[in-house]
């Protein structure tokens, strides 16, 4: 009999794992891929944004609505505690200007390693090829259906991530789990997901990319905001920007579907009335260089064509010959550039799931279920997400210690093993 059985070996259940772990009480790592942290090992491009630097408080609050929920489990396990576990193990930690942190490798094999490295060392049994098929409770505390048979444990720790990128195993077993013991959903929406848009010229940008945009949309009565690198995409625009706001408008499109005009400031860091001074200084300056010229200096060539075009002015034309109505209507366009946003990419191109089992019913001091005593919940099975950024692991880690300890913590509270 195991007493503490975890299922998913991805970053929370590793985390999780390790917290669990006490020689007395056998601790089990339930996973169906063959080997650990298969999407793991592609996060950050293989080079895992493994936390973001801030307080506690400043990560709870970038999870919206569900700060309050995460915040004890980021006090219990802080990004900067995070650093210092794998710095002791090895695995130093390099930031980066926007406060992404990464590790100093760059091999997201390290973070993996360490995990697992240090999980073994703390006595932790991994079984791999091991599918759970279902869980249901017992006289001892649940049976878990795999393959081999049943296993009985006293602790169930439930780790096994949301719906995206099933290829790497988080297919929504968990979430099929967690119903059947008497859980609710919150249903599963792709979020950290390419917006998909009505119009097909971002297409002819495909792979062209934006050091610094601000897109805006306003939906249900929210204005949302968000700043940063953007894409342009077969279908539409993604990058980090485009893919935190796909999370800000996954909640509302719940409620009043998809659809949203969006508008995006190409040129954030100068005003519309300073960008119309600046052209015509350059335009002043220049008369004879075309319109096409000028714009390459500010944005990348192809997108200045297409600015033109939006804007119904001629790019070859001489900067001296625009009228300055179709130099302001240029402005305005950069500086509010409108995109009809019909959807997203479908989840399984997601980086995370929005949704999944509901916090209210998961104590946030614990993880502990609050309907199925002895039951814990770790990282993105439950509805919570985080921004690009880093966040989304850090949840994981910390959601993964706290479960992780408050189920040995219950296993010893109710007695001998
Ligand atoms: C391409 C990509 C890049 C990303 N990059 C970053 C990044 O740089 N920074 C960041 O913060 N976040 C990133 N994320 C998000 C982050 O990877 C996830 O939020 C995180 O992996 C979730 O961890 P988890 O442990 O909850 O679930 P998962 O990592 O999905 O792990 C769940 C595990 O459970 C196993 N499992 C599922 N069902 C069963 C079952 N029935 N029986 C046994 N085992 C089962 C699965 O095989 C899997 O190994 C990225 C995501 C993607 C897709």
């Amino acid at each position: 009999m195991t007493t503490i059985s975890i299922i998913g070996a991805g970053p929370a259940g590793l985390m999780a794992a390790l917290h669990a772990a006490s020689r007395p009480a056998p601790t089990r790592v339930l996973e169906a891929n063959a080997g650990p942290g298969r999407k793991l090992l592609l996060t950050g491009g293989g080079r895992c944004n493994f936390t973001h630097t801030g307080t506690p408080e400043e990560i709870a609050q970038a999870f919206g609505k569900a700060g309050p929920f995460v915040r004890h489990a980021l006090y219990d396990l802080s990004p900067h505690e995070v650093r210092e576990f794998f710095r002791t193990r090895g695995v130093g930690s390099a930031v980066e200007p926007d406060g992404c942190v990464f590790p100093a490798s760059n091999r997201a094999a390290d973070i993996c390693n360490g995990l697992v490295a240090e999980a073994r060392e703390r006595g932790v049994q991994f079984q791999y090829r091991a599918q759970v098929k279902g869980i249901a409770t017992a006289a001892e505390g649940f049976r878990i259906d795999i393959e081999d048979g049943p296993i009985i444990a006293a602790r169930v720790i439930l780790a096994t991530g949301g719906l995206s990128w099933p290829q790497t195993g988080s297919r929504g077993d968990g979430f099929r789990f967690a119903a059947q013991l008497g859980h609710t959903l919150v249903p599963p929406q792709p979020a950290l997901v390419p917006l998909v848009t009505r119009e097909t010229w971002p297409r002819e940008l495909a792979g062209v990319s934006l050091a610094e945009v601000r897109i805006g949309a306003t939906i249900g009565g929210h204005r949302y905001v968000t700043t940063g690198p953007m894409l342009f995409t077969q279908n539409g625009i993604g990058g980090p920007t485009a893919m935190d706001l796909s999370r800000l408008l996954a909640e509302e499109w719940a409620q009043v579907g998809a659809g949203v005009e969006v508008a995006i400031d190409v040129l954030p860091a100068i005003g519309e009335r300073q960008l119309d001074q600046r052209f015509q200084e350059e335009f002043q300056a220049a008369p004879r260089r075309t319109i096409a010229n000028i714009l390459s200096e500010f944005v990348p060539r192809q997108l200045s064509r297409i600015l033109c075009r939006l804007a119904q002015c001629d790019d070859r034309v001489q900067a001296g010959q625009l009228p300055a109505g179709k130099r302001r209507h240029l402005v305005h366009v950069i500086k509010e550039l409108p995109l009809y946003v019909t959807g997203t990419e479908p989840i399984a191109k997601a980086t995370v799931t929005h949704g999944g089992v509901s916090r209210a019913e998961i104590d946030p001091r614990t993880m502990e279920s609050k309907l199925r005593p002895g039951l814990f919940f770790a990282g993105e099975v439950i509805d919570l997400d985080g921004p690009c950024g880093g966040y989304n692991l850090q949840m994981c880690w910390s959601t993964g210690a706290l479960a992780g300890r408050s189920a040995l913590r219950s296993l010893f509270a109710a007695g001998p093993t």
